[in-house]
């Protein structure tokens, strides 16, 4: 049987690089990430099942009636949620699955799933940021105001999390990211059925068995 893999939510400013951190973690081979559920429209270039499940609103709440969603919030004006069964499907294939959520569904996380990592990305500055942020191309400089004011707010939520990754150089980064979960995956608590078979290996073992003359 393979074992489970972790579970893990990944928050943090807007511009702070979550998005090619996680690119750097799928290419290890051994993460995946779940595609939520949002009620915002699709933006341009994005695919239904690929970077959302988009629903109307209807079908969110629906869900959400159902118990189907592990947790949801919502993010200026719109439902995002993460789907239960698509979670547990990954795991169960082994995979540490990254959740890229934002603080209030990362609490829920938290209260409903204790196993879970919590990891709160941060900048090296408030003018990184903006330069981050500005680097894009694609925000007005009114919205990025408003990205960075949306930081400020977050950012005090990062005492509940687990681990604080700072994300200055991608590659050190995504070491740290690596040894985050490598430290994880060495828990006491993933290890119960690991530790129960070496048990079992031990005290069957006769020494008389393997006796050299
Ligand atoms: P965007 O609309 O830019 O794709 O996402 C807006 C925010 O929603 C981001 O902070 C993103 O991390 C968060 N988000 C995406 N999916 C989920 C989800 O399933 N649950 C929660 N709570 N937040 C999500």
């Amino acid at each position: 049987m393979k074992r489970k893999g972790l579970l893990i939510v990944l928050s943090g400013p807007s511009g702070c690089g979550k998005g090619t951190l996680v690119k750097e973690m799928l290419a290890r081979g051994d993460c995946a990430v779940s595609v939520s559920a949002t009620t915002r429209a699709p933006r341009e270039g994005e695919e239904n099942g690929v970077h959302y499940h988009f629903l109307d609103r209807a079908e969110f709440e629906r869900r959400v009636a159902a118990d189907e969603l592990l947790e949801h919030a919502e993010y200026c004006g719109n439902y995002y949620g993460t789907l239960r069964a698509e979670v547990e499907r990954l795991r169960s294939e082994g995979k540490h699955v990254i959740l890229e959520i934002e603080v209030q569904g990362a609490l829920q996380i938290r209260g409903r799933c204790p196993e879970a990592v919590l990891v709160f990305t941060v900048p090296p500055s408030a003018a990184e940021l903006y330069r981050r942020l500005k680097k894009r191309g694609t925000e007005t400089e009114e919205v990025i105001a408003r990205r960075i004011a949306r930081a400020a707010e977050e950012l005090p939520y990062a005492v509940g999390y687990d681990y604080i990754l700072l994300n200055d150089a991608l590659e050190d980064a995504v070491a740290d990211f690596g040894a985050i979960l490598r430290a994880e995956a060495m828990k006491t608590r993933f290890n119960t059925e690991q530790t129960g078979a070496m048990i079992e290996d031990v005290k069957t073992f006769h020494v008389s068995d393997h006796f050299q003359e």
